[in-house]
């Protein structure tokens, strides 16, 4: 019997009622592992207005009631980490280990989730004028929405419907159709941990759905994650029905290598950030660059990126997974081929990769471009497969010249011995997350996720302090209480607090 991956609307498991649907397929193998029916517009009035109702009493819920709401999913989703990263990897294809990252880097979303009282804690200064204190104090918005990849199946919507929940608004999830699995065991855990009914929706779909649901009136506030093409035709569209937007996109990140560097670190830290959960993560490392001498490292870290081979998620020797889709592969070989034509060296080739017991995987085995230039389409896209480009310059300042020509900046890195040239890195380079002799500098959640330039869209980031005022309205008091006689005050005609 085939599987369904229902919606979740009030509090209600049950398929979408259109008569699209998807069959989610395990990448290592192409087995149907179940149909995902797509929600239908009806199914998505349906969400929206239980959403809108639910935010009636939920906004009114005490903020640590919220908050223990937080502490016991963050404690369910604990106990059910081995359980969720099994249910990943089946849907998305990462290794076991890798999946389990992928989980807990939501539970620290969560965690910080937990802190919502002092997050969303006022301002107020006393005495701004005679008898008069202003203060100002955070208010939920109402429905939001959240509009999720497939290459983090649990973090990235744990970026968004905890701490929007927890700030007092209700959330409508669209997980990716690629890997609907994961959301909805995320769902059940929240239910489990007594979100109460029309809190969290979960509907199915792709462009159509997202459409319905920028375009409702009663949703005010939309998250994306996803491609440069996609989250540019969201941030227009939410922007034009006047909604607050925020879209996290697609990236292409340098790893600038000094040749002051230790060789064995960058070697060791190169290999899983270019080939790591087969190159499909925002922040992978799919352009080194070589400083100087440091170019003669190329040949022992593209041998040792050969002795790196994919597998299926249960495989502990595995260094990574398939890519997500037949078609992703071949957008990737593409590419490569690509790369071949516009005349870049290819020292490594991962077409033809070949996994024993899985003849049907999505697999690409990694690869290395020498000689890249920037005009080369395998420079300009992004490639999002396990595709490394090495480019050589002369020293810092090309370097900083290069990565700062790039149209991307979601995150980069510098791996050196001096202080000086981390420093100068850090203060002129025109990306959001540095990373300095760290390869992926993802922050944690009490910091911001801050991608730039074409890689974010908007002006609030996710996670940390910032989404919650992307999730919140402020609103300012100015309150008179006289000790005196307050009829004794004189008309004031003018804009003066006196
Ligand atoms: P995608 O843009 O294809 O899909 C993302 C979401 O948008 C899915 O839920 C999908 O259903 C929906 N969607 C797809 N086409 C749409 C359309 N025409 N209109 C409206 N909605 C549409 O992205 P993906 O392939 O799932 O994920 C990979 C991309 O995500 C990469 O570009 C990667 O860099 C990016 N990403 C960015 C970050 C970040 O934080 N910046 C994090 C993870 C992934």
């Amino acid at each position: 019997m085939t599987t369904i991956i229902p919606q979740f609307i009030n509090g209600e498991y049950l398929p979408g009622q259109s008569t699209e649907s998807q069959s989610i397929v395990d990448p290592a193998t192409q087995q149907h592992l179940a149909n995902l029916p797509y929600s239908s517009e009806a199914d998505i009035e349906r969400a929206i207005e239980g959403a809108e109702k639910a935010f009636a009493s939920w906004r009114k819920v005490p903020v640590p009631e919220r908050a223990r709401l937080m502490l016991r999913y963050q404690h369910l989703l604990k106990a059910h980490h081995d359980e969720l990263a099994e249910i990943l990897a089946q849907d998305n294809g990462k290794t076991f280990e890798d999946a389990m990252g992928d989980v807990w880097r939501g539970i620290e979303v969560v965690e910080q989730a937990c802190n919502i009282p002092s997050l969303l804690m006022g301002e107020t200064v006393e005495n701004v004028a005679r008898d008069v204190d202003t203060y100002s104090i955070t208010q939920p918005l109402g429905v939001c929405v959240g509009i999720t990849p497939f290459n983090f199946p649990a973090m990235i919507p744990l970026w968004m419907f905890p701490l929007a929940i927890a700030c007092g608004n209700t959330f409508i999830l669209k997980p990716s159709e690629q890997v609907p699995m994961t959301a909805l065991r995320l769902v059940e855990l929240f239910e489990e941990a007594g979100c109460p009914s029309g809190v969290l929706q979960m509907v199915h779909g792709g462009k159509q759905q997202v459409d319905a649901l920028l375009d409702a009136p009663l949703t005010r506030a939309i998250s994306f994650v996803g491609s440069v093409p996609v989250g540019e035709h969201i941030y227009r569209r939410g922007c034009h029905q006047l909604k607050r937007v925020q879209c996290m996109a697609g990236a292409k990140n340098h790893m600038v290598i000094m040749p002051d560097a230790d060789k064995n670190t960058v070697i060791n830290n190169l290999l899983g950030a270019a080939v790591g959960a087969a190159g499909q993560r925002c922040m992978a490392i799919s352009v080194a660059v070589f400083v100087g001498d440091a170019i003669q490292w190329l040949d022992e870290l593209t041998e040792k990126l050969r002795a790196i081979r994919p597998g299926h998620w249960k495989d502990p020797e595995a260094g990574y997974g398939p890519l997500i889709s037949p078609a992703a592969k071949q957008r990737v070989e593409a590419l490569i081929a690509a790369g071949v034509n516009e005349g870049a060296n290819l020292k490594l080739d991962g077409r033809q990769c070949q996994v024993a017991g899985f003849p049907d995987g999505n697999w690409l085995g990694p690869t290395v471009f020498a000689d890249v230039t920037t005009d080369m389409r395998i420079y300009r896209e992004e490639i999002f497969g396990p595709v490394l480009c090495a480019m050589q310059v002369a020293n810092l300042d090309e370097a900083l010249a290069l990565v700062n020509n790039s149209p991307f900046g979601n995150g980069t890195s510098i791996f050196t011995a001096s202080g000086a040239a981390a420093r100068r890195y850090q203060s002129e380079v025109e990306v959001g997350q540095v990373g300095i002799n760290i390869p992926i500098p993802v922050p944690l959640p009490f910091f911001s996720f801050t991608g730039w330039k074409k890689s974010f869209m908007g002006d609030l980031h996710a996670y940390g302090k910032q989404a919650v005022r992307f999730y919140t309205e402020t609103k300012t008091i100015t309150a008179r209480w006289p000790e005196d006689d307050a009829s004794s005050s004189a008309p004031n005609m003018t804009i003066s607090l006196k």
